[in-house]
Protein backbone atom coordinates (compact mmCIF):
# COMPACT_ATOMS: atom_id res chain seq x y z
CA UNK A 1 0.00 0.00 0.00
CA UNK A 2 1.28 3.42 -1.25
CA UNK A 3 1.55 6.38 1.63
CA UNK A 4 4.44 8.01 1.03
CA UNK A 5 6.20 6.83 4.09
CA UNK A 6 8.95 4.42 4.54
CA UNK A 7 7.26 2.08 6.64
CA UNK A 8 10.30 0.00 7.13
CA UNK A 9 12.28 3.13 8.06
CA UNK A 10 9.74 3.52 10.48
CA UNK A 11 9.53 0.47 11.79
CA UNK A 12 13.00 0.26 12.84
CA UNK A 13 13.20 3.98 14.23
CA UNK A 14 10.73 2.64 16.45
CA UNK A 15 12.51 -0.10 17.60
CA UNK A 16 15.72 1.59 17.90
CA UNK A 17 13.80 3.79 20.36
CA UNK A 18 12.09 1.70 22.31
CA UNK A 19 15.62 0.01 22.79
CA UNK A 20 16.98 2.93 24.08
CA UNK A 21 14.53 3.02 27.01
CA UNK A 22 14.62 -0.87 27.57
CA UNK A 23 18.17 -0.30 28.36
CA UNK A 24 17.47 1.52 30.98
CA UNK A 25 16.27 0.89 34.69
CA UNK A 26 12.84 1.96 35.13
CA UNK A 27 11.69 1.11 38.57
CA UNK A 28 9.85 3.23 40.86
CA UNK A 29 9.15 3.89 44.93
CA UNK A 30 6.21 3.87 47.44
CA UNK A 31 5.40 7.64 48.43
CA UNK A 32 4.44 6.51 51.61
CA UNK A 33 7.52 6.76 54.26
CA UNK A 34 9.48 8.84 51.40
CA UNK A 35 7.58 12.18 51.32
CA UNK A 36 6.69 13.71 54.03
CA UNK A 37 4.06 15.69 52.13
CA UNK A 38 2.75 12.64 50.48
CA UNK A 39 0.28 11.92 53.55
CA UNK A 40 -0.69 15.40 54.06
CA UNK A 41 -4.39 16.53 52.52
CA UNK A 42 -3.46 20.04 51.00
CA UNK A 43 -7.03 21.18 50.43
CA UNK A 44 -8.48 20.42 54.22
CA UNK A 45 -8.30 23.50 56.45
CA UNK A 46 -9.10 21.65 59.33
CA UNK A 47 -8.74 18.17 60.23
CA UNK A 48 -12.71 17.17 61.49
CA UNK A 49 -13.18 16.07 64.75
CA UNK A 50 -15.44 13.94 65.93
CA UNK A 51 -16.36 10.79 68.15
CA UNK A 52 -15.91 7.30 66.67
CA UNK A 53 -18.69 5.86 65.21
CA UNK A 54 -20.63 2.30 65.66
CA UNK A 55 -23.29 1.73 63.28
CA UNK A 56 -24.69 -1.08 61.00
CA UNK A 57 -25.63 0.10 57.19
CA UNK A 58 -26.74 -1.70 54.42
CA UNK A 59 -24.33 -1.03 52.54
CA UNK A 60 -20.47 0.67 52.52
CA UNK A 61 -18.17 1.83 49.95
CA UNK A 62 -14.33 2.24 50.16
CA UNK A 63 -14.11 5.51 48.99
CA UNK A 64 -16.01 8.57 47.93
CA UNK A 65 -15.16 9.04 44.77
CA UNK A 66 -16.62 9.66 41.24
CA UNK A 67 -16.95 5.49 41.30
CA UNK A 68 -18.55 5.66 44.82
CA UNK A 69 -21.12 8.22 44.01
CA UNK A 70 -22.72 6.29 40.50
CA UNK A 71 -22.46 3.00 43.04
CA UNK A 72 -24.93 5.20 45.46
CA UNK A 73 -27.27 6.35 43.21
CA UNK A 74 -27.77 3.08 41.67
CA UNK A 75 -28.44 1.97 45.22
CA UNK A 76 -30.59 5.22 45.88
CA UNK A 77 -32.55 4.41 42.46
CA UNK A 78 -33.07 0.80 44.00
CA UNK A 79 -34.53 1.86 46.96
CA UNK A 80 -31.51 1.36 49.51
CA UNK A 81 -30.79 4.41 51.51
CA UNK A 82 -29.00 2.83 54.60
CA UNK A 83 -25.68 3.41 53.07
CA UNK A 84 -22.07 4.54 54.15
CA UNK A 85 -19.23 5.72 52.15
CA UNK A 86 -15.77 6.44 53.48
CA UNK A 87 -13.08 8.49 52.19
CA UNK A 88 -9.60 9.58 53.25
CA UNK A 89 -10.16 12.92 51.60
CA UNK A 90 -12.22 15.62 52.87
CA UNK A 91 -14.64 15.84 50.22
CA UNK A 92 -16.53 13.94 46.87
CA UNK A 93 -14.08 13.32 44.16
CA UNK A 94 -11.59 10.86 44.65
CA UNK A 95 -8.70 11.83 41.70
CA UNK A 96 -10.58 14.53 41.45
CA UNK A 97 -10.56 15.94 44.47
CA UNK A 98 -6.25 15.30 44.97
CA UNK A 99 -5.61 16.11 41.62
CA UNK A 100 -5.89 19.88 41.65
CA UNK A 101 -2.54 20.82 39.56
CA UNK A 102 -2.52 23.53 37.05
CA UNK A 103 -4.20 22.59 34.33
CA UNK A 104 -5.64 19.76 35.05
CA UNK A 105 -8.84 18.74 32.67
CA UNK A 106 -10.38 15.66 31.51
CA UNK A 107 -9.49 14.60 28.28
CA UNK A 108 -12.54 12.36 27.87
CA UNK A 109 -15.75 14.56 26.69
CA UNK A 110 -17.17 15.74 29.26
CA UNK A 111 -20.98 14.83 27.85
CA UNK A 112 -19.52 11.33 28.06
CA UNK A 113 -17.47 11.28 30.96
CA UNK A 114 -19.48 13.08 33.48
CA UNK A 115 -21.65 10.96 35.19
CA UNK A 116 -25.44 11.11 36.17
CA UNK A 117 -25.68 15.11 34.41
CA UNK A 118 -29.47 14.31 33.56
CA UNK A 119 -29.83 13.24 37.38
CA UNK A 120 -28.38 16.51 38.42
CA UNK A 121 -28.71 18.62 35.79
CA UNK A 122 -25.38 19.69 35.40
CA UNK A 123 -24.39 21.27 32.00
CA UNK A 124 -20.95 21.08 31.38
CA UNK A 125 -19.35 24.06 30.54
CA UNK A 126 -16.49 23.10 28.08
CA UNK A 127 -16.50 19.48 25.66
CA UNK A 128 -13.68 19.02 28.09
CA UNK A 129 -14.34 20.00 31.61
CA UNK A 130 -11.41 21.00 33.95
CA UNK A 131 -10.63 19.26 37.03
CA UNK A 132 -12.73 21.73 39.25
CA UNK A 133 -15.77 21.39 37.17
CA UNK A 134 -15.41 17.61 37.86
CA UNK A 135 -15.03 18.01 41.14
CA UNK A 136 -18.03 20.50 41.40
CA UNK A 137 -20.01 18.49 39.66
CA UNK A 138 -19.07 15.35 42.47
CA UNK A 139 -20.26 17.81 45.47
CA UNK A 140 -23.11 18.36 43.17
CA UNK A 141 -24.40 14.62 43.08
CA UNK A 142 -23.82 14.65 46.98
CA UNK A 143 -26.19 17.49 47.36
CA UNK A 144 -28.77 16.42 44.81
CA UNK A 145 -28.74 12.90 46.38
CA UNK A 146 -28.12 14.37 49.69
CA UNK A 147 -25.15 11.90 50.14
CA UNK A 148 -23.17 14.56 52.35
CA UNK A 149 -25.20 12.86 55.53
CA UNK A 150 -23.44 9.33 54.20
CA UNK A 151 -20.24 10.16 54.02
CA UNK A 152 -17.25 9.96 56.66
CA UNK A 153 -14.61 12.15 55.35
CA UNK A 154 -11.00 12.58 56.54
CA UNK A 155 -11.28 8.78 57.82
CA UNK A 156 -8.78 6.16 56.63
CA UNK A 157 -10.33 2.45 56.61
CA UNK A 158 -8.20 0.47 58.58
CA UNK A 159 -9.39 -2.50 57.58
CA UNK A 160 -12.90 -4.05 56.10
CA UNK A 161 -13.02 -8.23 57.69
CA UNK A 162 -15.83 -10.48 57.10
CA UNK A 163 -17.47 -12.18 59.85
CA UNK A 164 -18.53 -15.40 59.84
CA UNK A 165 -20.72 -15.56 62.85
CA UNK A 166 -23.05 -12.13 61.75
CA UNK A 167 -22.80 -12.27 57.69
CA UNK A 168 -21.85 -8.56 57.85
CA UNK A 169 -18.32 -6.76 56.63
CA UNK A 170 -17.09 -5.27 60.14
CA UNK A 171 -15.00 -1.87 58.26
CA UNK A 172 -12.65 -0.05 61.11
CA UNK A 173 -11.05 3.45 60.61
CA UNK A 174 -8.33 5.40 61.74
CA UNK A 175 -10.86 7.22 63.53
CA UNK A 176 -12.20 4.38 65.86
CA UNK A 177 -15.10 3.72 64.36
CA UNK A 178 -16.58 0.44 63.57
CA UNK A 179 -19.91 -0.05 61.36
CA UNK A 180 -20.86 -3.78 60.22
CA UNK A 181 -22.39 -3.63 56.52
CA UNK A 182 -24.29 -6.32 55.27
CA UNK A 183 -22.87 -5.51 51.81
CA UNK A 184 -18.98 -4.33 50.88
CA UNK A 185 -18.41 -2.07 47.76
CA UNK A 186 -15.08 -1.59 46.62
CA UNK A 187 -14.67 1.89 45.08
CA UNK A 188 -11.40 2.65 46.07
CA UNK A 189 -10.13 3.94 42.45
CA UNK A 190 -7.60 1.99 40.15
CA UNK A 191 -5.13 5.09 38.77
CA UNK A 192 -4.87 7.04 42.17
CA UNK A 193 -2.00 5.88 44.11
CA UNK A 194 1.28 7.90 42.84
CA UNK A 195 4.62 6.01 42.10
CA UNK A 196 7.91 7.70 42.37
CA UNK A 197 10.63 6.86 40.33
CA UNK A 198 13.51 5.47 41.95
CA UNK A 199 15.82 8.27 40.82
CA UNK A 200 19.07 8.21 42.93
CA UNK A 201 19.33 11.09 45.51
CA UNK A 202 15.18 11.76 45.35
CA UNK A 203 15.16 11.92 48.88
CA UNK A 204 17.90 14.16 49.37
CA UNK A 205 16.72 17.32 47.50
CA UNK A 206 16.55 20.23 50.15
CA UNK A 207 13.92 22.45 47.87
CA UNK A 208 10.47 21.79 46.90
CA UNK A 209 9.52 18.52 45.82
CA UNK A 210 5.97 16.53 45.00
CA UNK A 211 3.41 15.01 42.69
CA UNK A 212 0.83 16.59 41.11
CA UNK A 213 -1.92 14.61 42.74
CA UNK A 214 -0.14 16.81 46.25
CA UNK A 215 0.19 20.11 44.36
CA UNK A 216 1.81 22.50 47.08
CA UNK A 217 -0.66 25.67 45.80
CA UNK A 218 0.91 27.32 49.33
CA UNK A 219 4.04 27.20 47.27
CA UNK A 220 3.25 27.95 43.53
CA UNK A 221 0.60 30.44 43.92
CA UNK A 222 -2.49 30.42 42.25
CA UNK A 223 -4.93 27.44 41.30
CA UNK A 224 -5.62 24.79 38.75
CA UNK A 225 -6.14 27.65 36.31
CA UNK A 226 -2.75 28.17 36.64
CA UNK A 227 -1.36 32.41 37.56
CA UNK A 228 1.33 29.99 39.53
CA UNK A 229 2.65 33.86 40.99
CA UNK A 230 4.70 32.29 43.84
CA UNK A 231 7.17 30.78 41.12
CA UNK A 232 7.77 33.82 39.41
CA UNK A 233 11.56 33.80 40.57
CA UNK A 234 11.81 30.41 40.72
CA UNK A 235 13.40 27.64 38.60
CA UNK A 236 11.46 24.78 38.11
CA UNK A 237 11.66 21.34 37.09
CA UNK A 238 9.03 19.39 35.52
CA UNK A 239 9.58 15.25 35.21
CA UNK A 240 7.27 13.97 33.04
CA UNK A 241 5.40 13.69 29.57
CA UNK A 242 2.23 11.69 30.12
CA UNK A 243 -1.34 13.18 30.14
CA UNK A 244 -0.50 15.25 33.94
CA UNK A 245 2.87 16.50 32.57
CA UNK A 246 1.72 17.53 29.41
CA UNK A 247 -1.11 19.59 31.16
CA UNK A 248 1.40 21.34 33.85
CA UNK A 249 4.03 22.47 31.10
CA UNK A 250 1.79 25.22 29.79
CA UNK A 251 1.68 26.79 32.91
CA UNK A 252 5.19 26.55 34.48
CA UNK A 253 6.07 28.27 30.83
CA UNK A 254 3.68 31.46 31.77
CA UNK A 255 4.75 31.52 35.48
CA UNK A 256 8.49 30.27 36.05
CA UNK A 257 11.22 32.47 36.17
CA UNK A 258 12.59 29.03 34.42
CA UNK A 259 11.22 25.87 33.70
CA UNK A 260 13.17 22.31 32.64
CA UNK A 261 11.05 19.65 31.38
CA UNK A 262 13.18 16.88 31.67
CA UNK A 263 12.01 14.29 28.83
CA UNK A 264 12.59 10.57 29.02
CA UNK A 265 9.72 9.77 26.29
CA UNK A 266 8.58 12.18 23.81
CA UNK A 267 4.88 12.48 24.20
CA UNK A 268 2.52 12.61 21.38
CA UNK A 269 -0.40 15.19 22.00
CA UNK A 270 -2.69 16.09 19.14
CA UNK A 271 -5.15 19.03 18.66
CA UNK A 272 -7.81 18.75 21.30
CA UNK A 273 -9.91 22.11 20.27
CA UNK A 274 -12.21 22.40 22.99
CA UNK A 275 -14.72 24.60 22.75
CA UNK A 276 -17.56 26.17 25.13
CA UNK A 277 -21.27 23.86 25.55
CA UNK A 278 -23.54 24.82 23.24
CA UNK A 279 -26.45 25.04 25.67
CA UNK A 280 -29.35 25.20 23.41
CA UNK A 281 -28.22 22.12 22.13
CA UNK A 282 -27.30 20.48 25.36
CA UNK A 283 -30.73 21.20 26.75
CA UNK A 284 -32.54 19.88 24.06
CA UNK A 285 -31.61 16.35 24.06
CA UNK A 286 -34.23 13.69 24.71
CA UNK A 287 -33.97 11.23 27.48
CA UNK A 288 -31.58 8.89 27.45
CA UNK A 289 -29.12 10.71 25.46
CA UNK A 290 -26.18 10.28 28.00
CA UNK A 291 -26.38 6.38 27.76
CA UNK A 292 -26.98 6.63 24.26
CA UNK A 293 -23.74 8.81 23.70
CA UNK A 294 -21.36 6.65 25.86
CA UNK A 295 -22.46 3.67 24.13
CA UNK A 296 -21.60 5.41 20.49
CA UNK A 297 -18.61 6.79 22.13
CA UNK A 298 -17.01 3.36 22.96
CA UNK A 299 -18.15 1.65 19.73
CA UNK A 300 -17.16 4.62 17.31
CA UNK A 301 -13.59 4.43 19.37
CA UNK A 302 -13.20 0.29 18.91
CA UNK A 303 -14.19 0.38 15.11
CA UNK A 304 -17.40 -1.39 15.81
CA UNK A 305 -20.47 -0.46 13.17
CA UNK A 306 -22.10 2.63 13.73
CA UNK A 307 -23.97 4.96 11.90
CA UNK A 308 -23.53 8.24 13.46
CA UNK A 309 -20.45 9.89 15.32
CA UNK A 310 -21.34 11.66 17.84
CA UNK A 311 -18.96 12.85 19.99
CA UNK A 312 -16.99 13.50 16.88
CA UNK A 313 -13.34 14.60 18.42
CA UNK A 314 -10.01 13.86 18.21
CA UNK A 315 -10.53 10.41 20.22
CA UNK A 316 -13.38 8.96 17.81
CA UNK A 317 -11.11 10.17 14.53
CA UNK A 318 -8.07 8.96 15.89
CA UNK A 319 -8.75 5.54 17.07
CA UNK A 320 -12.28 4.73 14.86
CA UNK A 321 -10.50 4.17 11.97
CA UNK A 322 -7.39 2.61 13.24
CA UNK A 323 -9.81 0.25 15.04
CA UNK A 324 -12.04 -0.37 11.82
CA UNK A 325 -10.11 -3.20 10.83
CA UNK A 326 -9.60 -5.10 13.79
CA UNK A 327 -13.49 -5.24 14.08
CA UNK A 328 -13.88 -6.57 10.96
CA UNK A 329 -10.66 -8.86 10.48
CA UNK A 330 -11.66 -11.90 8.47
CA UNK A 331 -9.50 -15.09 9.76
CA UNK A 332 -8.29 -15.71 6.09
CA UNK A 333 -6.56 -12.55 5.92
CA UNK A 334 -5.86 -11.75 9.39
CA UNK A 335 -1.99 -10.32 8.04
CA UNK A 336 -3.12 -7.93 5.25
CA UNK A 337 -5.66 -6.63 8.50
CA UNK A 338 -2.70 -5.68 10.72
CA UNK A 339 -0.50 -4.59 8.07
CA UNK A 340 -3.51 -2.09 7.55
CA UNK A 341 -3.64 -1.43 10.86
CA UNK A 342 -0.17 -0.54 11.08
CA UNK A 343 -0.18 1.69 8.20
CA UNK A 344 -3.02 3.71 9.53
CA UNK A 345 -0.99 3.90 12.68
CA UNK A 346 2.26 5.46 10.89
CA UNK A 347 0.06 7.89 9.42
CA UNK A 348 -1.67 9.23 12.53
CA UNK A 349 1.68 9.38 14.52
CA UNK A 350 3.23 10.82 10.77
CA UNK A 351 0.56 13.96 11.38
CA UNK A 352 1.15 14.29 15.14
CA UNK A 353 4.92 14.84 14.50
CA UNK A 354 4.23 17.10 11.34
CA UNK A 355 2.20 18.93 13.59
CA UNK A 356 5.24 19.59 16.38
CA UNK A 357 7.57 20.94 13.07
CA UNK A 358 4.23 23.47 12.70
CA UNK A 359 4.31 24.79 16.43
CA UNK A 360 7.70 24.87 17.45
CA UNK A 361 9.67 27.65 16.30
CA UNK A 362 13.22 25.71 16.98
CA UNK A 363 13.57 22.58 14.75
CA UNK A 364 16.41 21.16 17.14
CA UNK A 365 13.57 21.37 19.60
CA UNK A 366 10.88 20.26 17.50
CA UNK A 367 12.61 16.66 16.31
CA UNK A 368 13.38 16.11 19.79
CA UNK A 369 9.89 16.33 20.73
CA UNK A 370 8.79 14.19 18.33
CA UNK A 371 7.06 10.43 19.40
CA UNK A 372 8.11 7.06 17.72
CA UNK A 373 6.32 4.46 18.83
CA UNK A 374 2.59 3.43 17.86
CA UNK A 375 -0.45 5.54 19.16
CA UNK A 376 -1.21 3.13 21.24
CA UNK A 377 1.18 2.28 22.74
CA UNK A 378 0.68 5.01 25.41
CA UNK A 379 -2.36 7.11 26.53
CA UNK A 380 -3.16 9.37 23.57
CA UNK A 381 -2.46 12.52 24.80
CA UNK A 382 -4.87 16.14 23.84
CA UNK A 383 -3.51 19.48 24.15
CA UNK A 384 -3.83 23.39 22.63
CA UNK A 385 -1.07 24.92 24.57
CA UNK A 386 1.81 21.87 25.26
CA UNK A 387 3.86 22.26 22.28
CA UNK A 388 3.57 26.04 22.40
CA UNK A 389 5.34 26.27 25.23
CA UNK A 390 8.35 25.21 24.14
CA UNK A 391 8.11 28.55 22.53
CA UNK A 392 8.40 30.30 25.56
CA UNK A 393 11.92 31.76 26.37
CA UNK A 394 12.29 30.62 29.47
CA UNK A 395 11.58 27.06 29.06
CA UNK A 396 13.65 24.71 28.13
CA UNK A 397 13.70 21.27 27.16
CA UNK A 398 15.97 18.38 28.45
CA UNK A 399 16.03 15.13 26.25
CA UNK A 400 17.75 12.70 27.88
CA UNK A 401 17.46 10.67 24.61
CA UNK A 402 15.59 7.90 26.57
CA UNK A 403 17.79 7.87 30.20
CA UNK A 404 15.78 9.46 32.10
CA UNK A 405 16.84 12.01 34.84
CA UNK A 406 20.24 10.30 36.15
CA UNK A 407 20.61 11.59 39.73
CA UNK A 408 18.72 14.03 42.11
CA UNK A 409 20.89 16.62 44.54
CA UNK A 410 20.59 18.46 47.47
CA UNK A 411 19.90 21.62 44.87
CA UNK A 412 18.94 20.13 41.65
CA UNK A 413 18.76 17.40 38.88
CA UNK A 414 21.84 15.62 36.67
CA UNK A 415 21.11 14.66 33.31
CA UNK A 416 23.17 13.69 30.06
CA UNK A 417 25.77 14.49 32.75
CA UNK A 418 24.86 18.06 33.42
CA UNK A 419 23.63 19.38 36.45
CA UNK A 420 20.87 21.73 36.61
CA UNK A 421 20.28 23.76 39.98
CA UNK A 422 16.24 24.40 40.56
CA UNK A 423 14.06 25.49 43.30
CA UNK A 424 11.53 23.33 42.79
CA UNK A 425 10.97 19.89 41.22
CA UNK A 426 7.29 18.46 40.25
CA UNK A 427 7.64 14.70 39.89
CA UNK A 428 4.61 13.61 37.17
CA UNK A 429 5.94 10.26 37.24
CA UNK A 430 2.01 8.85 37.74
CA UNK A 431 -0.10 6.21 39.29
CA UNK A 432 0.15 2.04 40.11
CA UNK A 433 -2.87 0.65 38.37
CA UNK A 434 -5.48 -1.13 40.46
CA UNK A 435 -6.87 -0.51 44.24
CA UNK A 436 -6.87 -4.27 45.28
CA UNK A 437 -3.30 -5.52 44.95
CA UNK A 438 -0.68 -5.73 47.21
CA UNK A 439 1.32 -2.40 45.59
CA UNK A 440 -1.90 -0.63 45.78
CA UNK A 441 -4.19 -2.25 48.87
CA UNK A 442 -4.43 0.60 51.09
CA UNK A 443 -5.92 -1.35 53.61
CA UNK A 444 -6.63 -5.33 54.10
CA UNK A 445 -10.00 -6.64 52.78
CA UNK A 446 -10.12 -9.77 54.43
CA UNK A 447 -12.75 -12.55 53.57
CA UNK A 448 -13.49 -16.20 54.42
CA UNK A 449 -10.94 -17.90 56.63
CA UNK A 450 -8.97 -14.69 57.01
CA UNK A 451 -7.95 -14.35 53.47
CA UNK A 452 -6.33 -11.19 52.22
CA UNK A 453 -7.92 -10.05 49.02
CA UNK A 454 -4.77 -8.53 47.95
CA UNK A 455 -2.78 -11.59 48.64
CA UNK A 456 -5.54 -13.78 46.83
CA UNK A 457 -4.88 -11.15 43.82
CA UNK A 458 -0.57 -11.18 44.17
CA UNK A 459 -0.43 -12.32 40.67
CA UNK A 460 -3.25 -10.95 38.95
CA UNK A 461 -7.13 -10.43 39.60
CA UNK A 462 -8.73 -13.75 39.18
CA UNK A 463 -12.64 -13.26 40.00
CA UNK A 464 -16.07 -13.72 38.54
CA UNK A 465 -16.39 -10.82 35.59
CA UNK A 466 -13.20 -8.72 37.69
CA UNK A 467 -16.08 -8.01 39.99
CA UNK A 468 -16.89 -10.74 42.07
CA UNK A 469 -14.55 -12.86 44.50
CA UNK A 470 -14.44 -16.49 45.95
CA UNK A 471 -13.71 -16.12 49.60
CA UNK A 472 -15.21 -12.61 49.58
CA UNK A 473 -18.95 -12.95 50.19
CA UNK A 474 -21.26 -9.80 49.61
CA UNK A 475 -18.53 -8.29 48.29
CA UNK A 476 -18.40 -6.65 44.84
CA UNK A 477 -15.78 -4.16 43.08
CA UNK A 478 -16.93 -1.03 40.59
CA UNK A 479 -14.37 0.70 38.63
CA UNK A 480 -11.99 -1.88 37.39
CA UNK A 481 -10.65 -2.86 33.97
CA UNK A 482 -8.91 -5.95 35.33
CA UNK A 483 -10.62 -8.86 34.23
CA UNK A 484 -13.23 -6.59 33.28
CA UNK A 485 -14.39 -5.37 30.28
CA UNK A 486 -12.25 -2.13 29.00
CA UNK A 487 -13.10 1.56 27.67
CA UNK A 488 -11.19 4.58 27.61
CA UNK A 489 -14.11 6.04 29.03
CA UNK A 490 -13.83 4.65 32.70
CA UNK A 491 -16.91 6.48 33.93
CA UNK A 492 -19.45 4.33 31.32
CA UNK A 493 -17.93 1.46 32.91
CA UNK A 494 -17.94 2.40 36.65
CA UNK A 495 -22.05 3.27 35.99
CA UNK A 496 -22.58 -0.29 34.35
CA UNK A 497 -20.67 -1.89 37.16
CA UNK A 498 -22.66 0.19 39.59
CA UNK A 499 -25.76 -1.09 37.92
CA UNK A 500 -25.39 -4.07 38.59
CA UNK A 501 -23.84 -4.17 42.21
CA UNK A 502 -27.48 -2.20 42.99
CA UNK A 503 -29.19 -4.76 40.90
CA UNK A 504 -27.71 -7.75 43.15
CA UNK A 505 -27.94 -6.35 46.43
CA UNK A 506 -31.40 -5.26 45.86
CA UNK A 507 -32.24 -8.70 45.18
CA UNK A 508 -30.42 -10.28 47.90
CA UNK A 509 -31.64 -8.02 50.24
CA UNK A 510 -35.57 -8.63 48.52
CA UNK A 511 -34.92 -12.15 49.07
CA UNK A 512 -33.38 -11.87 52.71
CA UNK A 513 -30.26 -13.35 51.81
CA UNK A 514 -27.43 -13.46 54.18
CA UNK A 515 -24.90 -13.99 52.07
CA UNK A 516 -23.60 -14.39 48.23
CA UNK A 517 -20.62 -15.88 47.14
CA UNK A 518 -19.18 -16.49 43.86
CA UNK A 519 -17.63 -20.19 43.62
CA UNK A 520 -14.04 -21.04 42.64
CA UNK A 521 -15.61 -23.04 39.60
CA UNK A 522 -17.05 -20.06 38.23
CA UNK A 523 -14.00 -17.63 38.61
CA UNK A 524 -12.39 -20.66 36.62
CA UNK A 525 -14.82 -20.30 34.28
CA UNK A 526 -14.35 -17.01 33.45
CA UNK A 527 -10.87 -17.02 33.37
CA UNK A 528 -11.13 -20.01 30.73
CA UNK A 529 -13.49 -17.45 28.71
CA UNK A 530 -10.79 -14.29 29.51
CA UNK A 531 -8.19 -16.93 27.70
CA UNK A 532 -11.13 -17.75 24.90
CA UNK A 533 -11.88 -14.25 24.29
CA UNK A 534 -8.02 -12.86 24.73
CA UNK A 535 -6.78 -10.89 21.82
CA UNK A 536 -2.82 -11.45 21.95
CA UNK A 537 -1.47 -8.03 22.02
CA UNK A 538 1.78 -9.58 23.20
CA UNK A 539 3.47 -8.77 19.46
CA UNK A 540 2.37 -5.10 19.98
CA UNK A 541 3.09 -4.63 23.63
CA UNK A 542 6.76 -6.14 22.64
CA UNK A 543 7.37 -3.19 20.08
CA UNK A 544 6.08 -0.88 22.33
CA UNK A 545 8.36 2.31 23.81
CA UNK A 546 7.74 1.40 28.13
CA UNK A 547 5.42 2.42 29.82
CA UNK A 548 2.26 1.38 32.31
CA UNK A 549 0.40 0.01 29.60
CA UNK A 550 3.32 -2.52 28.38
CA UNK A 551 4.26 -3.06 32.08
CA UNK A 552 7.21 -0.86 31.42
CA UNK A 553 8.27 -2.96 28.66
CA UNK A 554 8.53 -6.16 30.63
CA UNK A 555 6.15 -8.58 28.58
CA UNK A 556 7.34 -11.76 30.49
CA UNK A 557 4.07 -10.87 32.66
CA UNK A 558 0.64 -10.40 31.18
CA UNK A 559 0.56 -6.98 30.10
CA UNK A 560 -2.61 -4.53 31.17
CA UNK A 561 -5.00 -5.00 28.60
CA UNK A 562 -3.91 -8.77 28.07
CA UNK A 563 -6.10 -8.69 31.77
CA UNK A 564 -8.87 -7.56 30.32
CA UNK A 565 -11.83 -9.26 28.43
CA UNK A 566 -11.24 -9.47 24.80
CA UNK A 567 -14.94 -9.56 23.64
CA UNK A 568 -15.34 -5.33 24.33
CA UNK A 569 -17.25 -4.06 26.97
CA UNK A 570 -20.35 -4.23 25.23
CA UNK A 571 -20.30 -7.59 24.84
CA UNK A 572 -19.17 -7.57 28.46
CA UNK A 573 -22.23 -5.60 29.45
CA UNK A 574 -24.35 -8.61 28.03
CA UNK A 575 -22.47 -11.37 30.09
CA UNK A 576 -22.92 -8.67 33.57
CA UNK A 577 -26.85 -8.39 32.21
CA UNK A 578 -27.32 -12.13 31.45
CA UNK A 579 -25.91 -13.13 35.20
CA UNK A 580 -28.19 -10.87 36.81
CA UNK A 581 -31.13 -11.80 34.85
CA UNK A 582 -31.10 -15.43 35.91
CA UNK A 583 -28.10 -17.65 35.28
CA UNK A 584 -25.90 -16.35 38.10
CA UNK A 585 -27.54 -18.94 40.58
CA UNK A 586 -24.81 -21.46 39.24
CA UNK A 587 -22.00 -19.31 39.97
CA UNK A 588 -22.48 -18.30 43.54
CA UNK A 589 -23.26 -20.16 47.35
CA UNK A 590 -26.33 -18.20 48.42
CA UNK A 591 -27.27 -18.53 52.87
CA UNK A 592 -30.51 -17.10 53.74
CA UNK A 593 -31.09 -15.13 57.16
CA UNK A 594 -32.89 -17.52 59.61
P1 LIG B 1 2.16 8.49 33.09
O1 LIG B 1 1.35 8.54 31.88
O2 LIG B 1 2.47 7.16 33.68
O3 LIG B 1 3.49 9.29 32.81
C1 LIG B 1 4.57 9.29 33.72
C2 LIG B 1 5.70 10.06 33.10
O4 LIG B 1 6.80 10.12 34.01
C3 LIG B 1 6.21 9.40 31.83
O5 LIG B 1 6.40 10.39 30.85
C4 LIG B 1 7.55 8.82 32.27
O6 LIG B 1 8.48 8.71 31.24
C5 LIG B 1 7.99 9.86 33.27
N1 LIG B 1 9.08 9.38 34.11
C6 LIG B 1 9.05 8.42 35.05
N2 LIG B 1 10.27 8.26 35.57
C7 LIG B 1 11.10 9.12 34.95
C8 LIG B 1 12.47 9.42 35.07
N3 LIG B 1 13.27 8.75 35.92
N4 LIG B 1 13.01 10.39 34.28
C9 LIG B 1 12.21 11.06 33.40
N5 LIG B 1 10.89 10.80 33.25
C10 LIG B 1 10.34 9.84 34.02
O7 LIG B 1 1.49 9.34 34.29
P2 LIG B 1 0.42 10.53 34.25
O8 LIG B 1 0.82 11.57 33.31
O9 LIG B 1 0.18 10.94 35.66
O10 LIG B 1 -0.86 9.84 33.69
C11 LIG B 1 -1.32 8.61 34.23
C12 LIG B 1 -2.73 8.35 33.82
O11 LIG B 1 -3.60 9.15 34.63
C13 LIG B 1 -3.08 8.75 32.40
O12 LIG B 1 -2.66 7.84 31.45
C14 LIG B 1 -4.56 8.87 32.49
O13 LIG B 1 -5.18 7.61 32.43
C15 LIG B 1 -4.73 9.48 33.88
N6 LIG B 1 -4.83 10.94 33.71
C16 LIG B 1 -5.88 11.37 32.97
C17 LIG B 1 -6.02 12.69 32.74
C18 LIG B 1 -7.18 13.08 31.91
O14 LIG B 1 -7.15 14.06 31.26
N7 LIG B 1 -8.25 12.27 31.88
C19 LIG B 1 -5.13 13.63 33.24
C20 LIG B 1 -4.06 13.16 34.00
C21 LIG B 1 -3.91 11.81 34.22
P3 LIG B 1 8.33 7.58 30.09
O15 LIG B 1 7.29 8.12 29.16
O16 LIG B 1 9.68 7.49 29.52
O17 LIG B 1 7.91 6.33 30.79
Amino acid sequence: MSSGLNTEQLRQKYLEERDKRLSVKRDYIDPVGSFPDFDRDPWIADKIEREPLTEDVDVLMTGAGLSALVSAAALHDAGIANIRMIDVAGDFGGVWYWNRYPGVRCDIESYVYLPLLEEVGTIPTEKYSTGKEIFEHAQAIGRHYNFYDKALFQTKITEARWDEATSRWHVSTDRGDLIRSRFLIGTSGYLHYPKFPNIPGIRDFKGKLFHPCRWDAKYTGGDSNGNLSGLKDQRVALIGTGATGIQIMPHLAKSAKQAYLFQRTPAAVDARNNRPTDTHWFKNQKQGWHAERMDNFHAVITGMPADVDLVDDCWTHAAGPLFKNAQVIDPENELAASEAMQLRDYQTMQGIRDRVDRVVTDPATAEKLKAWYNLYCKRPLYADDYLESFNSPNVRLIDTDGRGVERITETGLVANGEHFEVDCIIVASGFQIGAYEPATATFPIIGRDGQVLAEKWANGVYSVHGLWASGFPNFQVVGTILQAGVSFNYMWLAKEHALHAAAMISRALTEGMASIEVTKDAEDRWNDEMNRKAQDGTKFAEDCTPGYFNNEGDTSKPVLFANTYGGGAREYFGILQAWRDGGFTADTVITYQK
